[in-house]
């Protein structure tokens, strides 16, 4: 790629608290995608003034980062009248069934990865279905899109339909054979080994899928505290662990490369154990207004130190548009959160729990360029420049005033891989 370079109002997070803002930005690209400058046009250095130039009075912002969702879920998002444990069973399980057929693994997945493109998503840690040759598929469409992925197959052995049932010998050769063929086959692509969550797995299965996570240095991806009738099955099954989470730390499960999807309704000694051991958490909140399954512990993750983004969780979550998860996580907490915690863990919080935050998640010299741009509404700042707006206004317009359609380009590293028409 010929180096190059962008002018544009620039927004990237720093911490929950603070912000950059750079209303006459510039970026530079280098030759190997990575930001050569990122900052105020004015002290851009006299030798990138060279290279070729765009412009826009789009707002740009680092790619967003999805930690958590599910691939065979995103025609199934939206069928409403359940909580978890019903809705897993009435509408998921047939639906990711389906992926059974290769040529519904195709079609999904090729829908699947242009929609989280077209919704200015850049990184994303996904859930397949149990089907070896499905996960393959969707490898070869995430490499495809370009995107960065990390993805999983889904292991379960038992208490699920026979369709989807497998024994712990075949999950684990089977997630084997996909870790071969495909972590870090490219700089974007990761395998997580993926055991759905305690209900659907025994204790043998859990523990093989740590050691194999561990011997070959993939992700981890699970869930964990999602609703309280789970949570009542989780201790009905390990009644000797002390906790829900106490049972993945038993198996080995939790590391620094471990994302645990929600944790809601996590004691104390829950999220200590978490703080502990490092791991990550995807916070859903579409998800969890959808289902009812409670209100995320913002405060008390946030107070451990522990690294925790955003999850749109589809089918659960009913939209792969981190502006509504954005907007969610504010609603779910049921008050007005400051808009720069949402864009915080929708972008830079994200990339921390993928401990990825040296590559990604900020515009920052030195990181990969993914970006996205965002038309800002006008009306919002009165037709006013954009730089006469403070931080917490065009973070307040981007959090609770942007729609999807709002995303006008996207890049991943320095290249623009989607482009709105009009
Ligand atoms: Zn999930």
């Amino acid at each position: 790629m010929d180096p190059w370079r962008l002018h544009a109002p620039l927004l990237s997070p720093v911490s929950p608290t603070e912000l950059r803002w750079h209303p006459s930005g510039a970026v530079a690209v280098g030759a190997d995608g990575r930001m050569l400058y990122a900052g105020d046009a004015a002290a851009l250095p006299e030798q990138l003034l060279a290279l070729p130039a765009r412009e826009t009075s789009d707002v740009v912002l680092p790619g967003f980062v999805d930690l958590h969702t599910h691939l065979p879920q995103y025609d199934a998002r939206g069928k409403f009248g359940m909580t978890l444990l019903e809705w897993l069973e009435h509408f998921i399980f047939p639906e990711e069934a389906r992926f059974a057929d290769d040529a519904v693994a195709r079609d999904v997945s090729t829908r699947f990865f242009r929609g989280m493109l077209e919704a200015g998503t850049t990184t994303a840690m996904v859930f397949s279905s149990v089907h070896r040759s499905a996960t393959h598929i969707a490898f070869e469409e995430a490499e495809r899109s370009k995107l960065r992925v990390i993805l999983g197959k889904v292991q379960m052995d038992r208490d699920v339909p026979a369709a989807l049932l497998e024994t712990a010998d075949a999950s684990i050769r089977d997630t084997e054979i996909l870790i071969d063929a495909w972590h870090r086959k490219t700089e974007r692509l990761w395998v997580a080994v993926t055991p759905r969550f305690a209900p659907t797995c025994s204790m043998d299965l859990m523990r093989r899928s740590a050691a194999l996570a561990h011997r070959h240095g993939t992700y981890v991806q699970t869930h964990l505290n999602e609703s309280e009738a789970e949570i009542r099955m989780v201790r009905a099954l390990f009644p000797d662990a002390g906790s829900y989470t106490a049972v993945y730390r038993d198996a080995g499960l939790l590391g620094e490369r471990t994302v645990l999807a929600h944790n809601i309704h996590a004691s104390d000694e829950e999220l200590d154990l978490c703080a502990q051991h490092r791991c990550a958490v995807a916070h859903c909140p579409d998800s969890n207004l959808f289902l009812g399954s409670g209100r995320f512990p913002l405060q008390r993750t946030l107070d451990r130190g522990i690294r925790a983004g955003l999850g749109s969780d589809v089918g659960a979550g009913t939209t792969l548009s981190m502006f509504g998860v954005m907007r969610s996580m504010c609603w779910v907490q049921a008050r007005s959160l400051h808009p720069f915690l949402p864009l915080y863990f929708a972008t830079r919080g994200g990339a921390e729990a993928l401990s990825m935050d040296g590559d990604i998640g900020s515009l920052e010299q030195g990181k990969q360029a993914d970006m996205v741009a965002v038309r800002v509404d006008r009306h919002f700042h009165r037709g006013r420049d954009l730089a006469h707006l403070k931080p917490l206004e065009i973070a307040s317009a981007l959090v609770y005033r942007s729609q999807p359609g709002d995303v006008r380009e996207v890049w991943v590293g320095g290249e623009s891989l989607y482009r709105a028409e009009t």
